[in-house]
């Protein structure tokens, strides 16, 4: 398990010519990025590198520790290993698999914002992830390395003020998470002068990834808001929730936060009744409803983990059976030009 240093959780004295970055930060910072490293640390054969290293030239590698250490060493076939580690078969074409499956390029009226639906936006809070997902379907996404400058941020803002249709905004990314506090603060704080917008939504997997991201700072600002919260979970498998995980929403409930959770329905990870069954059970035991299980969006690179159609009705229809309703997601599909998910 991660223990954190004694010295990340010193509080900043003005002695220090340097603030100490929050533990989750540090973390952050210290993710694994070296395919071989990755390799090595879950006790994985030569036969796993070429194709490991082939697929890191396509889309970096990005695991924390703390996500790492919720896997089984020595088995390729865990089911969290499955969504980061690159595999030769990212580097195959498959018909169908484009770099912008969703064409978000042209839904983009001012830097770091996404208006596709009516009533709501999407704000690219941060262009990093705390890992990166295998079938991400923004992984070519264009963001540049930094988030929109504040001036940017303040055109942007203009854009949702003069919009009264807009309710509610929704930080995305990226993970809006893996940006500061004292960035989201400000953000947030400026999100809540606008008078017709009533709830903020966040879609992070950064609580889970890192749960020590849901800090004092974090909560502080989260809880202060005038506006509703919602904040959508990204988990795709049970065992990405273990105590610190449960911990982490427990704080988040208690700050007023709904807590919803969205997953990928991935070959290899969650494609059996049983996995789903049982991730619905862990996300309610932690306090998490099942919002949407969504249908891999075709992006080249992870032609390799989709399920078709017929399987995901079938799996779903299951879990029908198995489950009461509230804990069965809403299977859906993106497709561009679509005024919401389109359920399959
Ligand atoms: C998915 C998505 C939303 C949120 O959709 P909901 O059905 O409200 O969860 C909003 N904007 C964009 C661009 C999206 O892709
Ligand atoms: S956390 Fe989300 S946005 Fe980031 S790589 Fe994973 S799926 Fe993509």
């Amino acid at each position: 398990m991660i223990t954190r240093s004694p010295i990340l959780l010193q509080r900043h004295d003005e002695t220090e010519p340097l603030p100490v970055p929050p533990a989750w930060q540090a973390q952050l910072a210290g993710a694994i990025r070296d395919p071989a490293e990755l390799c090595r640390r879950l006790g994985l054969d030569a036969r796993w590198h070429p194709g490991a290293e082939a697929g890191h030239a396509l889309f970096e590698v990005r695991v924390p520790e703390a996500f790492l250490v919720r896997m089984r060493p020595g088995d390729p076939t865990d089911p969290l290993l499955r969504q980061v580690l690159p595999l030769g078969e990212e580097a195959v074409p498959a018909p169908g698999f484009v770099a912008d499956p969703l064409q978000e390029a042209a839904h983009t009226p001012a830097r770091g914002l996404i208006h596709k639906y009516d009533g709501r936006v999407l704000l690219i809070a941060s262009p990093a992830c705390a890992v990166n997902c295998r079938y991400c379907f923004r992984r070519h996404f264009p963001y540049g390395d930094n988030a929109p400058s504040r001036a940017q941020w303040e055109a942007t803002l203009d854009t949702l003020r003069d919009d009264p249709t807009i309710r509610e905004a929704i930080l995305s990314g990226g993970d809006p998470l893996a940006a500061s506090d004292r960035q989201l603060a400000w953000l947030v704080n400026r999100l809540e002068a606008i008078p017709h917008l009533t709830r903020l939504r966040l879609h992070t997997r950064l609580p889970v990834v890192i749960p020590d991201r849901v800090d004092d700072a974090l909560l502080d600002w989260l809880g202060k808001t005038r506006l509703q919260k919602v904040l959508v979970l990204h988990v795709n498998h049970a065992n990405e929730i273990d105590d610190a995980v449960v911990a982490a929403c427990a704080r988040l409930k208690a700050a007023g936060v709904t807590l919803l959770n969205q997953s990928v329905l991935l070959r290899g990870v969650n494609d059996s009744r049983d996995a789903l069954a049982a991730l619905s059970e862990r996300l309610f035991e932690a306090g998490v409803l099942p919002y949407y299980l969504h249908v891999l969006d075709p992006v080249a690179g992870a032609a390799h983990f989709d399920v078709s159609d017929d399987q995901a009705r079938e799996l779903v229809a299951g879990l029908r059976d198995m489950l009461p309703g509230f804990l069965v997601p809403r299977l859906v599909r993106e497709i561009p030009g679509e005024g919401s998910k389109t359920p399959l």
